[in-house]
């Protein structure tokens, strides 16, 4: 590859856990900026979600929780060839989905009024600039194509930092069958 391949990393409906796996590539990084060079990242540089660059590889963390993660999702897959499925949260639902046992009604009104820690004696619920709650959560892969699943509560970072080497080499992923979360 003569240029270096435009990479990215972007979060969803997740926690941010598997962003810290990414930051703990520690001497894996290099092998992957002799390769590619990041261009848009929440966690890596200051990123504009409205100035998203043509991407090569995009590390997307986290399912579909509201509408604000669901445009994204598809802004996102417009603007990258290859999206990687990072996390068990993107691939499944992960934690975000446990909320699938409950109506969105009783989530807001358990987050927003009756939950120990909140002071709401008027009971309002926010419906103007806050996304909007999904009925259920969904894997990424329901939402849009993916590319390649990489599981794992966060997945481990040694397996994303070789599956993007491989990627931007031109050679075949090989996960490992077991033992893929970072814990
Ligand atoms: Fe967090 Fe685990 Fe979901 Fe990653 S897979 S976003 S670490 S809960």
């Amino acid at each position: 590859m003569a240029d270096k391949a435009q990479i990215g990393t972007m979060w969803l409906g997740g926690c941010s856990g598997c962003h810290l796996s990414i930051a703990d590539f520690h001497e894996s990084l290099l092998d992957v900026l002799d390769l590619a060079e990041f261009r848009f990242s929440p966690v890596l540089m200051d990123t504009k979600y409205d100035e998203v660059p043509e991407l090569d590889v995009l590390i997307v963390e986290g399912g579909i929780r509201n509408d604000e993660n669901r445009e994204l999702a598809e802004m996102l897959r417009e603007k990258a060839k290859f999206i990687i499925n990072y996390g068990t949260c993107a691939c499944y639902g992960g934690v975000p989905g446990l909320g699938n046992l409950h109506t969105v009604d009783e989530l807001t009104t358990e987050a927003y009024i009756n939950s120990p820690s909140t002071t709401n004696e008027e009971k309002v619920i926010p419906n103007e600039g806050v996304p909007h709650l999904e009925s259920r959560v969904r894997p990424l892969g329901e939402v849009i194509d993916v590319d390649l699943n990489v599981p794992g509560c966060p997945p481990r970072s040694d397996v994303v930092a070789a599956a993007v080497v491989a990627l931007l080499k031109g050679e075949p992923v090989e996960l490992p069958t077991t033992n893929l979360c970072d814990v």
